[in-house]
């Protein structure tokens, strides 16, 4: 791998970490108004608090309850996030709870700026002059008891109830590249004082104005699922000036399946590595019968591997397909499984406990730790991209889950000046110069 964005110190942690202190200094103290909080420990330090249980994948937030007292987790939250105070599990969630989510947002637009700064998306062009981004929606919390005011509701023929909430993840993903990088992800829950629940769609139709109004100067074609194969939901993406390729299917758009019957397609063959992908394409034609103006292009996908192995993909698109670009824009379509392996799966069976309980508050905590939890992502997938001295730390620890155990086991047990002497000490522990030292 090159080492072309690689040390930039803007892409460090600290850097990193210290842009989204900055976001949190700026976001007012809910509870400020009721009164009588004379020694409050700030809203700043409850977020990062709660971002480094995360960002170091501690197993629940009552962690910092027995690590409170102790002067070396006290010692390293304040050098590694910058926390004055630490603190209680308590005190931490009722906080959180009462916070607006939106207030969260700019610190994922701060680190896109900063991605942007760093050059890292010249390696994540699409079709020369795009970014592909991958939007799909995931389970957060689903519980029969455990529930909150914005809990969306499953109601069962039994009368059991199953409360839950989702999120739309919106990630910029490439075909040749593992790292993903999520934007600000969309809840998907009760709004205040709604009796509906909310879906999926619903949240993509108020993710992309605020998108488009945060990232103007992006050209963007849009990934999804067959479920967004409906005018409704692309229509937005195009009004934005953005592209989409949806995949698609004859039982959601039964109609273009059957006109496609009758047009001769224009066909390529393409063998890659031991896959053959056997393309056929058509441009201009309609996505429904409702929608006869609404024209959309066509691909057809047959991949057949060396073990006799066949899969099928369909996808429409309002790019023009052509000879040239087929096989970029199948290859566009058939990345967005990233979304679902290389970002909810890591979040999930990755050590970062999403759907985890970390406890669930009344209102807003459930997404809050959502976003945390993305945002703590964010991190790790900029440092895996960008940063060499936590890929060769990485690399040393042999995999991610010993290289979280690790770092958490140091982090509990020697005083940490900065990540890079972290990342060094991981590295090589008789490298010299470190400022570490045992408290034993
Ligand atoms: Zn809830």
């Amino acid at each position: 791998m090159g080492m072309h964005a690689s040390e930039k110190k803007h892409l460090s942690a600290r850097a990193m970490l210290s842009k989204i202190r900055a976001v949190f200094k700026a976001i007012p103290d809910p509870t400020k108004d009721h009164g009588g909080q004379k020694h409050a420990i700030s809203i700043a330090d409850c977020l990062m608090s709660a971002l480094a249980v995360f960002g170091l994948k501690f197993p629940s937030l009552l962690q910092f309850d027995h690590g409170r007292d102790d002067p070396v987790i006290k010692h390293n939250l304040t050098t590694l996030y910058g926390v004055k105070n630490v603190p209680s599990d308590t005190y931490m969630r009722e906080k959180l709870d009462l916070l607006d989510q939106n207030r969260l947002r700019p610190a994922f637009t701060k680190l896109f700026s900063l991605i942007q700064r760093g050059k890292v998306l010249e390696d994540y062009r699409f079709l020369g002059k795009y970014i592909l981004v991958a939007l799909d929606g995931t389970g957060l919390f689903s519980s029969d008891k455990v529930h909150c005011e914005n809990c969306c509701e499953r109601h069962h023929r039994d009368g059991r109830i199953t409360y839950y909430h989702q999120m739309l993840g919106a990630v910029v993903i490439h075909p040749d590249h593992r790292e993903v990088f999520p934007f600000c992800p969309e809840p998907i829950s009760k709004g205040d004082g709604s009796t509906k629940n909310d879906c999926e769609q619903n949240a993509t139709k108020r993710f992309l104005p605020q998108f488009f109004k945060e990232h103007p100067h992006l050209s963007v074609v849009f990934t999804s699922d067959a479920l967004s194969a409906k005018v409704p939901y692309l229509q937005p993406i195009l009004e934005g000036g953005d592209h989409f390729i949806v995949g698609v299917n004859d039982t959601g758009n039964p109609s273009l399946f059957k006109w496609l019957k009758g047009v001769e397609m224009e066909t390529k063959r393409v063998v890659r590595g031991n896959e053959t992908w056997e393309l056929s394409f058509y441009n201009h034609i309609p996505l429904n019968d409702a929608n006869p103006d609404f024209e959309v292009n066509f691909i057809d996908c047959k991949i057949s591997n060396d073990k006799g192995k066949v899969s099928h993909f369909s996808w429409i698109t309002d790019l023009l397909v052509t000879q040239e670009n087929v096989v970029d824009i199948a290859r566009g379509g058939r990345a967005r499984w990233k979304v679902e392996n290389e970002t909810f799966n890591t979040l999930k069976n990755q050590s970062y406990n999403f759907e985890h309980n970390y406890g669930h508050g009344h209102k807003h905590l459930c997404h809050i730790l959502g976003l945390l939890m993305f945002l703590a992502f964010l991190i790790d997938q900029i440092q895996q991209r960008c940063c060499a001295l936590f890929r060769a730390a990485m690399q040393k620890a042999k995999s991610k889950t010993r290289f979280w155990r690790r770092q958490q086991s140091i982090f509990t047990e020697l005083y940490i000046a900065s990540w890079e002497d972290l990342y060094i000490w991981m590295v090589d522990k008789t490298h010299g110069g470190v400022t570490m030292y045992d408290t034993s």
